[in-house]
């Protein structure tokens, strides 16, 4: 008995001390992951559109979160402004926008009413996207939005032009490394690596494109005037008689009087516009009507900025070999 009692308590006297030691253990693996986590807590990154998200994914990597505002498959001029949105910039580290007034109309009352600080147009943690991409359409003399231009400033549809994708993302990965230091390294490397992707991908589009170059398109609105500048097309008109400005009876006739006469057999309709013109403009011309995503999330296949070139070139090369364009 004697024995077994001795046996028995010398048992729960090693299972206390192995207790102890496990606790112990516990305590300091909680301490290091609080400390690990409290140094590499993820950047919290808002950005204006889903295209400057899917830039800011590629050069943050796992070091950020990110969260866009407007959707892809929303006009990014005109967006409805949600509580939920102010909610997202009070906890926001960092906010992208587009710029070029792109979204005056609805993004400036939000920021204010965040009350962050740091994310104040000119404050540390707003980048504006705009800074060193090539922007077109910038309209020369004195800028005047009287006509309800929504354009004053250049043509703010700039991310879709893989030159000034990889602008976009050594923007954000300079001002993600002046935020985070210690991350820099990580971040330029994901930059670097972005950039050869994209290079890679660039080739492979400008090859699908080639055949077409100088064919005439119609767009509904300016969203693709990067686009066509980068890839060789030409776009030779617009359903808006000027940007943000609804069709009208009149530039509608005179639109399918220029399509006749010039041969444009392609009417490209972002996904947000009202499908009814065009269509009517299809009629009348025999033209072909393509919706064509401007923007990642556009509609579904646009899930990431190599995808949204992937899915406008294909669709855009088999509506080209239609109407019989391509020199091969
Ligand atoms: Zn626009």
């Amino acid at each position: 008995m004697h024995r077994s009692s001795t046996r028995s308590s010398t048992r729960r006297s090693t299972q206390r001390s192995f207790r102890l030691i496990v606790t112990g253990l516990i305590a300091t693996i909680a301490l290091a992951v609080a400390t690990v986590g409290s140094a590499q807590s993820k950047l919290n990154v808002v950005t204006a559109t889903e295209d400057l998200a899917a830039i800011a994914r590629e050069v943050g990597g796992d070091r950020i979160t990110v969260e866009p505002i407007a959707r892809g498959y929303q006009d990014p001029h005109f967006v409805e402004a949600k509580p939920s949105f102010i909610l997202k910039l009070q906890k926001a580290d960092l906010l992208v926008v587009v710029g070029r007034e792109l979204e005056i109309g609805w993004l400036p009352p939000l920021i204010q009413q965040s009350r962050n600080a740091k994310i104040q147009p000119g404050g540390p943690a707003y980048l504006d996207a705009s800074l060193h991409a090539r922007i077109l359409d910038v309209p020369q003399g004195t800028i005047t939005r009287a006509l309800g231009d929504v354009h004053p400033l250049g043509n703010p549809h700039y991310w879709l032009d893989p030159d000034n994708g990889k602008l976009i993302a050594k923007d954000i990965a300079d001002k993600l490394g002046e935020l985070r230091p210690a991350d820099r390294a990580y971040f330029q490397m994901r930059l670097d690596d972005f950039q050869k992707r994209l290079t890679e991908a660039e080739k492979r589009w400008t090859a699908s494109m080639a055949p077409f170059k100088g064919a005439k398109v119609v767009t509904y609105h300016q969203s693709f005037s990067n686009f066509a500048d980068h890839f060789g097309i030409v776009v030779a008109g617009y359903v808006e008689p000027r940007p943000g400005i609804p069709p009208s009876p009149q530039h509608t006739l005179d639109l399918e009087n220029q399509m006749k006469q010039q041969n444009i057999k392609i009417v490209l309709v972002e996904p947000y516009f009202d499908a009814k013109t065009p269509n009517a403009i299809g009629r009348d011309t025999g033209a072909q009507v393509l919706v064509m995503p401007p923007s990642v999330g556009g509609v579904k296949g646009t899930e990431d900025y190599f995808k949204l070139f992937d899915y406008d070139i294909a669709q855009l090369v088999d509506a080209l070999k239609k109407a019989g364009g391509g020199t091969r």
